[in-house]
């Protein structure tokens, strides 16, 4: 299994915790509260998504909802969650069309995350020498509306489909998926901020792989537990917005989660860019000096030192967001 890292520029400080991201992260909290309040009574108890361990789970946050942190293999998860069907609704009502990218994130940050994604998909089938044909890409267009564009025009596959959510009652979101997969039959299937957000990311992997034939690839980009940011500032964490990563896989979680499911793992990174200034960020303007050592560090850390942390993270697997190629054998 290849390690990758990802050598990126260190962003501004603009990009992180924009009011635009700290506007979403706010309605998403709402959300969340107002699901909790109209039907909490229907929400399902469960354990951890990557290894479903019966061991102990620590406590990460009680904030709306209860999180924890699995003992076993160190996934951050939702231990209460509504339906799917509750999910997608909710995901529908709260994405009005105009404003989609505009809630997410500035628009030059957007495109840089586009290129990287695509980038990263043409050089590893280049170090592979495969040739990537049908992309299905499941559901990171419903909040990145300049991504369809983006990655066609990218030229790294021949054809892309992008399944979008749709209205729950339609169909079931497996049901949509499984019909896709048969009526497309792409050689490979992106799965971008999605297993974050998914009530059952076991059972949607095991549908992939039941619904593409052998030798198809599964590119995954997803939040990683195993980020310094998560385990310096836990539940605080900007980047931590619970209706969005009712998963926080641990990269060791998810790794053996598709060894579990039958694939095999090709690649994986943490090529996270911005895990060093976020918290730079929020040492200048919070005073926590319960841990000494990283306030000063981030207080006194200039641009090279920062850049040069971060690509430490990188190479040490310990930044907060996580790739994954498997490959259905
Ligand atoms: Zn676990």
């Amino acid at each position: 299994m290849r390690k990758t890292v990802f050598v990126d520029m260190i962003p501004d400080l603009s990009e992180v915790m924009a009011p635009t991201h700290e506007k979403y992260r706010s309605k998403r909290n709402l959300a969340l509260a107002e699901m909790v309040t109209q039907d909490g009574s229907s929400w399902t108890e469960r354990s951890c998504p990557a290894c479903r361990s019966a061991t102990p789970v620590r406590r990460f946050s009680q904030a709306i909802i209860p999180f924890g942190k699995c003992a076993s293999c160190g996934t951050i998860f939702a231990r209460k969650l509504p339906s799917q069907a509750m999910l997608d609704g909710r995901r529908l009502a709260d994405q009005p069309d105009h404003d989609k990218d505009e809630e997410v994130g500035a628009h030059a940050a957007r495109s840089i995350q586009f290129t990287s994604l695509t980038n990263w998909m043409r050089l590893t089938a280049a170090r592979h020498s495969r040739t990537i044909g049908k992309v299905l890409d499941y559901r990171f267009s419903t909040n990145a509306a300049g991504w369809p564009f983006a990655a066609r025009a990218s030229g790294v596959a021949n054809k892309w489909y992008f399944s979008s959510v749709r209205s729950p009652e339609d169909q079931g979101a497996l049901e949509q998926l499984a019909r896709e997969l048969q009526e497309f039959l792409p050689d490979t299937v992106t799965i971008f901020s999605e297993l974050d957000r998914f009530s059952d990311p076991s059972a949607l992997l095991q549908l992939i792989k039941e619904n593409t034939k052998s030798g198809a690839w599964i590119f995954i980009a997803a939040a990683c537990a195993d980020g310094l940011e998560y385990e310096l500032l836990g539940a605080d964490s900007p980047s931590f917005i619970p209706l969005d990563r009712l998963n926080l896989f641990s990269l060791s979680g998810l790794t053996d989660l598709a060894v579990d499911i039958g694939y095999d793992v090709i690649e994986v990174a943490t090529p996270g860019r911005l895990d060093a200034v976020i918290l730079q960020q929020y040492y200048n303007l919070l005073h926590d000096e319960t841990t000494p050592f990283w306030p000063k560090f981030f207080r006194d850390a200039d641009k090279d030192t920062l850049q040069n942390f971060q690509i430490f993270l990188q190479r040490s697997l310990r930044s907060g967001v996580l790739r994954l190629v498997m490959r259905h054998p």
